[in-house]
């Protein structure tokens, strides 16, 4: 019998890709067998298998005395033990001899360059570090950060980290509003930004909005300020007593400051969800399992080599800016590239010279900027030479299988593997993905769990359910990367992820797993569409779409329907086709062939864009407000184009 609650899988996906002879022979792990053994060794003793990489991988002040000590739901890793992020980063490096190594290379929108080495990062995150300790930061203190893409958003990172100050990261595109909440819900008490940040040609006014938020942040008792836009604009007001230039307090700061050893369970970090399913949530990360989850992490997904030129296209300001642009790469002693811009300026083609100049290696972006690539053309791609890359990888969103045989094709040359990773804020870092040297790729799915990582797909009674059945996705055993708290708020935290389903990590999204093992994600448990007795999930209905080759992006929602308790209601962008009555009906007819007569929509709407969050991911909830009809959509503080959800309103039919 069927475990209750559970999804049916209606999309079959058959291609299958081997990691290619020569890159596993280079690799980290370079077979199937040598992962599965790595898995099995780690699952019979998880404590024991994260403590012995964390005596090796970590610098210790003082060693740990207990790996892990779990009162449900609170994780303490690493017990009695004293690390620096900061120190992990840079001085180990250092002392490894890596110090003329590159640790950034930068290009700014307009075309301004940088590169940074372990060193030369070293003494920067030292001397800020000093500032900070100047203006009053003490270990615990909260520190708001909202800036473009510079080296100076890591160097303020690695300080805080340095000294035991907590950062806050806020992605530097949010309103004065959410900054506000921001510095309210973590209580911040400094303030760093820029004057500027180039986005599309523009000059974006951050420091503006920053006054607008300070203005209504009572905690919060100075602001540094970077210089970032020159002379293009007109001067950032500065408020005398409250703040200062960055490059005049860094001007005498001393480079000498040694990292502070801090417990294991010091917090380095609180990062607000992206706000897909609701409200913002205030993740807690902490020091020591976080940094060995990153740095681990990092290595073996990304098949880390001293010669690569790694590039994370994420912005800092999600999750996936802070473990694979910041703290996995730079504890491996990484070279990371960081760019400030758009990829389609000053054209779309941005990406591509970007990586045909830096002789990029190994290339990690989001299923929406793939998305757009290829509504954009193949044009823009086929001009640039991308014989150095190696490797892909996509976070954020599941990717179509469509899009991804388009990654492959066009940005992979068919010669590069793509890891798939799964992950969220909460789990710190990629929880699943396929290790490229070992686990042979299929489109769509994001393969197997890390070493370490045990997951269990459960019904609504809680009970694990078969093979190939979608049930929720829960992880089993707590992890060094976890989550250890939404800050300030216990109830939460046990709430969203500690109640369903006892003694397990509620997720919040579901998946199958395919007889081979693999898994499948297929959407957040809140999307799940109900027709006719049938639980479906998202993703395959507008995978389905997506392999249509008129559509670009879709996404699937439910609408109350009396007859069959909800009909499938989809959203459509075109790729440069006009929208007729005639494709909307072909359109229905595809997903009915692709899938099935249960999942075929019975409204397609098409629509110019989808509303999406400010990290690039389609909000449904708001999607199934307006296909409902309903007056008012839920919380849109981190959408990221209102006019979107304007016109879709407005589009009735
Ligand atoms: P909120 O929790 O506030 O709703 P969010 O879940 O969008 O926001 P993130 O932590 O940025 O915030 O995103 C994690 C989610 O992104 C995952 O739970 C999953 O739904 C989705 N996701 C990330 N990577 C993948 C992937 N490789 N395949 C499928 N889904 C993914
Ligand atoms: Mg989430």
């Amino acid at each position: 019998m069927a475990a209750t609650g559970q999804i049916d899988t209606v999309m079959h996906e058959s291609r299958q890709f081997p990691p290619p002879a020569d890159f596993s022979n280079r690799a980290r792990i370079k077979s199937l067998a040598e992962y599965e053994a790595m898995w099995n060794q780690a699952a019979a003793d998880l404590p024991k298998f994260w403590a012995d990489l964390a005596r090796d991988e970590l610098h210790w002040f003082k060693p740990f005395e207990k790996a892990l000590v779990w009162n449900e739901p609170y994780a303490q890793w690493f017990v009695g033990g004293q690390t620096n992020v900061s120190y992990n980063c840079l001085d180990a490096k250092l002392a490894e001899g890596h110090g003329d190594r590159l640790a950034f290379l930068w290009e700014g929108e307009p075309g301004d360059t940088r590169s940074l080495t372990y060193t030369e990062l070293h003494r920067e995150v030292c001397k800020f570090a000093n500032v900070l300790k100047k203006l009053g930061i003490a270990t615990g203190d909260r520190v708001s950060l909202y800036m473009p893409m510079t080296p100076e958003l890591a160097i303020a990172m690695l300080a805080c980290a340095r000294i035991g100050a907590i950062h806050s990261v806020i992605f530097a595109g949010f309103s004065a509003e959410a900054i506000a909440d921001r510095n309210h819900d973590s209580a911040a008490k400094l303030q760093i930004t820029a004057d500027y940040s180039w986005r599309r040609g523009k000059a974006l006014p951050l420091k503006a909005t920053v006054d607008e938020a300070l203005a209504k942040s009572p905690t919060v008792e100075k602001c540094i300020v970077l210089r970032r836009g020159g002379k293009t604009g007109p001067p950032a007001p500065m408020q005398a007593g409250r703040d200062f230039w960055w490059h005049e307090l860094m001007q005498d700061a001393s480079p000498e400051c040694s990292a502070v050893p801090l417990d294991s369970e010091s917090t380095l970090y609180i990062l607000y969800t992206s706000g897909s399913t609701g409200k913002p949530k205030g993740i807690k990360h902490t020091t020591a399992g976080y940094n060995l989850f990153s740095k681990k992490t990092f290595q073996w997904v990304f098949d880390h080599r001293d010669d690569d030129v790694y590039w994370c296209t994420a912005d800092i300001g999600w999750v996936t800016g802070h473990t694979y642009v910041v703290y996995g790469p730079l504890s491996s002693g990484a070279t990371v590239l960081m760019y400030e811009g758009a990829p389609n300026f000053p054209d779309e083609s941005r990406f591509w010279q970007l990586i045909e100049k830096y002789k990029v290696t190994v290339f990690y972006t989001a299923p929406t900027a793939i998305r757009a690539f290829i509504k954009w053309g193949d044009q823009h791609v086929k001009k640039h030479d991308l014989s150095s890359l190696r490797l892909l990888g996509t976070v954020g969103e599941g990717i179509n299988p469509e899009a991804w045989m388009w990654y492959h094709r066009v940005i992979g040359g068919e010669r590069c593997p793509i890891v798939d990773t799964w992950w969220q804020t909460e789990t710190g870092g990629i929880m699943m993905s396929p290790l490229p040297g070992a686990i042979a790729t299929k489109p769509g799915s994001c393969t197997k769990p890390l070493p370490g990582i045990v997951p269990s797909i459960v019904g609504e009674d809680g009970k694990p359910v078969g093979v190939n059945q979608g049930g929720m996705l829960t992880i089993a055993h707590p992890w060094p990367g976890m989550l250890r708290g939404v800050w300030g708020d216990n109830a939460r935290y046990k709430e969203i992820y500690w109640s369903k389903v006892p003694g397990k990590y509620l997720a919040g999204d579901n998946a199958r797993c395919d007889e081979d093992g693999y898994y499948w994600i297929m959407g957040r448990i809140d999307d799940v569409l109900k027709v006719s007795g049938h639980r479906l999930s998202t993703i395959e209905i507008e995978s389905a779409l997506v392999s249509h080759p008129a559509v670009a992006e879709a996404a699937a929602v439910g609408r109350p329907d009396e007859i069959k308790g909800e009909a499938v209601a989809v959203f459509v962008t075109l790729k440069n086709v006009e929208p007729t009555e005639a494709l909307r009906n072909e359109l229905k007819l595809h997903v009915r062939k692709e899938i099935g007569a249960v999942g075929q929509p019975d409204d397609v709407r098409f629509a110019a864009a989808l509303p999406k969050t400010r990290s690039g991911k389609i909000m449904r909830r708001l999607l199934r407000d307006i296909a409902a009809g309903k007056e008012t959509v839920g919380d849109t503080t981190t959408l990221e184009d209102y006019t979107v959800l304007a016109t879709l309103r407005g589009d009735e039919e």
